[in-house]
């Protein structure tokens, strides 16, 4: 299944992306696809419910805007240099063990939503990433166990303002939590579309420009791993996102290095995820 929100910002409606490329509502199996949504086994309504009414479903107009494929959830955990490629090129030894940082809820958007070069910008940068959402409440969870705790995938921008994140002292999170900073989407698509996650290609283009094809196959460390080792230091709630790290490509990493201003077109997309755009624009 492939999930989808859309409608004005805070205001999506939930619906499904069929196999032919239709949208249809799905507000009459539930309301929003949230934390409760997924903890209450929703995922399995909205199937059953799919099964039999998808076909004849409202559809949705393609001129709706595409909100983020989940509500905006309660953690957006990233993984820091989880692609060897990615560490090499920031002058940066592959960690021991993953990179955890935060990026900050509010900076949640839907797939292509404008980017919004923060105030006082000079080094915002792309990160084609695969993400990962919760599905049910994970603390402590085994590695063998950990893909049961997983409600599906979808491409994700990692953006950063590099100036923020590097010189201006601290955490990572101040580079990484800007408004619309985190497109997600354009759906949300469940375990049972992939054969193999660890083998997706994802593609990033500035401008038409190619400047990131990787594969998951690369990561560092895997999804299970990840949802396992996240579980030891804190819980996983349904909807968490946790995005996984991109590979090479970035502009900081460029010589001479390179970074978005307005009018700035990123497209991005991974293998079974579809894909996004994002046109950077100026902050009011
Ligand atoms: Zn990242």
């Amino acid at each position: 299944m492939k999930l989808i929100r859309f409608g004005a910002p805070l205001k999506e409606r939930p619906g499904l992306l069929l196999e032919d490329g239709t949208r249809v509502l799905a507000s009459a199996c539930c309301d929003d696809y949230t934390e409760s949504f997924f903890e209450s086994g929703g995922l399995e309504r909205l199937r059953e419910w799919a099964d039999a009414n998808a076909a004849n479903a409202p559809r949705v107009d393609a001129s709706e805007r595409l909100g983020p494929p989940i509500s905006r959830p309660s953690k957006i955990i990233c993984v820091g240099l989880n692609f060897s490629d990615h560490a090499a090129e920031t002058n940066a030894t592959p960690p021991a063990e993953p990179i955890l940082f935060f990026k900050a809820t509010s900076a949640y958007c839907g797939p292509n939503d404008n980017l919004i070069i923060p105030r006082h910008s000079t080094k915002t940068d792309w990160e084609v990433e695969l993400a990962v959402v919760i599905g049910k409440t994970a603390r402590y969870v085994e590695e063998s166990d950990a893909l049961d705790y997983v409600a599906g995938y979808a491409l994700h921008n990692d953006y950063s303002e590099r100036a923020f994140q590097i010189e201006r002292c601290g955490q990572w999170v101040k580079g990484k939590s800007c408004d619309s900073f985190a497109p997600l989407g354009p759906f949300l698509a469940t375990p049972d579309e992939f054969e193999d996650v660890n083998n997706l290609r994802m593609w990033l283009k500035v401008n038409g420009e190619t400047m990131q094809d990787g594969n998951t196959s690369n990561l560092i460390f895997k999804v299970p791993f990840l949802v396992s080792y996240i579980s030891q230091f804190m819980t996983l709630l349904p909807g968490d996102v946790i995005s996984t790290g991109t590979p090479a490509g970035v502009g900081m990493g460029m010589d001479p290095q390179r970074f978005l201003k307005a009018g700035d077109v990123v497209e991005l997309g991974i293998e079974g995820l579809g894909d996004s755009r994002q046109e950077a624009v100026a902050c009011a």
